[in-house]
């Protein structure tokens, strides 16, 4: 058994020696941080953030939600920040000395709002004696409520529709910097679909990042296919792309991500009418056909741009010899699958060509 750890060992060492692809895992947690960097990973290539706002901070998002003006929102904003802080600084922490991309909050509302049936049976039954809370949340969620919530108020949108949020999060991640020695951060945009979003964003946190004298660089997920086509302009307000070929999937598909793995639409990709899921492995001639104008154009507007993955895709093995092609820098997926990421990657880059290389 020895010789066969120390067979594989030698591999992934010759893989790492010759692969271009950097390799990085998603990971929102310091016991994640410290699993990705044992199976080999050089970065967090996705940190993502709205799980960090459930379980007993609901109710500090409940309130936010409910608060009614500029001061209220202030005040749950404030008993947040030092809590995101710790969450920050414990995964700069696990990573010390390796890059860190942090993706501000991209909540599909829904997630985080009370159950609407719940709360309305519970308010119903309380009938006279339900609490004022209860009855001003029932009022606040019903008007929150949409149809879609994947393609309603998530990411950026969000960011922008509450002022204060964002910037809660980027004067977290500035405080944890400063805190961790070595700590490297890089701040990520969900759901940008116009260079004009980005660009709001940007300043508010070029300017919070200078106030703490906090070097990071702010870049932008391409996830939403307006994004890929409009990356040219992007580029001009990014320091980097991270391909999030989830989103980019269900919506240049029109597949809800949500329902393909559920027995009722899921059989239909099960038909095999279109071979390999697209959920599964990049599907070159359509998501990836706009993953390479992103690449092209963005590159061509900021020579050197840098450019990642951090959708599932970034763990397959078809996917990540795609993502060498087009001359991605890295891939970042689970930390289970790094070391098949870094194998691949090292293939790929032994081929004489991507497509001859499997
Ligand atoms: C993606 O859309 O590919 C992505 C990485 O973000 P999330 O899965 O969190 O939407
Ligand atoms: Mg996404």
């Amino acid at each position: 058994e020895d010789e066969l750890v120390r067979a594989v060992d030698r591999v992934m060492t010759h893989a790492d020696a010759v692969r271009r692809l950097e390799v990085r895992a998603n990971a929102d947690t310091p016991e994640d941080a410290a699993r990705a960097r044992r199976f080999g990973a050089l970065g967090v290539g996705l940190c993502r953030t709205e799980h960090m706002f459930l379980g007993e901070r609901r109710r500090l998002v409940e309130d936010l939600i409910l608060a009614p003006g500029g001061k209220e929102r202030q005040v749950a904003l404030d008993a947040l920040e030092p809590l995101q802080t710790a969450d920050f600084a414990g995964i700069f922490g696990a990573m010390r000395g390796l890059p860190v991309t942090i993706r501000l909050i991209d909540p599909p509302l829904h997630e985080f709002l009370p159950d609407l049936t719940d709360l309305a049976v519970r308010v119903a039954v309380a009938g006279e004696r339900a609490g004022d809370r209860d009855r001003r949340l029932l009022v606040a969620v019903r008007r929150l409520h949409e149809q879609n919530p994947m393609l309603g108020l998530r990411g950026v949108r969000l960011g922008l529709a509450i002022p204060g949020l964002f910037a809660m999060q980027v004067r977290a991640i500035a405080a944890a910097a400063r805190q961790v020695e070595g700590a490297r951060a890089e701040i990520m945009i969900p759901l940008v679909g116009a260079v004009q979003e980005l660009e709001i964003v940007r300043e508010e946190a070029t300017g919070i990042l200078a106030e703490a004298g906090v070097e990071a660089a702010i870049g932008t997920m391409i996830e939403v296919p307006r994004a890929a086509l409009t990356a040219g302009q992007i580029a001009g307000a990014a320091d980097f792309f991270s391909f999030g070929t989830n989103d980019l999937t269900q919506m240049t598909w029109g597949f809800s991500r949500d329902d393909v793995e559920s027995a009722f639409f899921g059989r239909y990709l099960d038909l095999g009418v279109f071979g390999v899921s697209p959920f599964e492995s990049i599907d070159r001639d359509g998501v990836g056909r706009l993953m390479r104008i992103a690449a092209e154009e963005g590159r061509r507007a900021r020579p050197g741009l840098k450019l990642g993955i951090c959708g599932e895709h970034g763990g397959d093995p078809d996917s990540v010899h795609f993502c060498h092609e087009i001359g991605l820098d890295y891939v970042s997926c689970s930390p289970f699958r790094v070391p098949v990421a870094r194998l691949e990657a090292g293939r790929a880059a032994l081929a004489r060509t991507g497509s001859d290389s499997r």
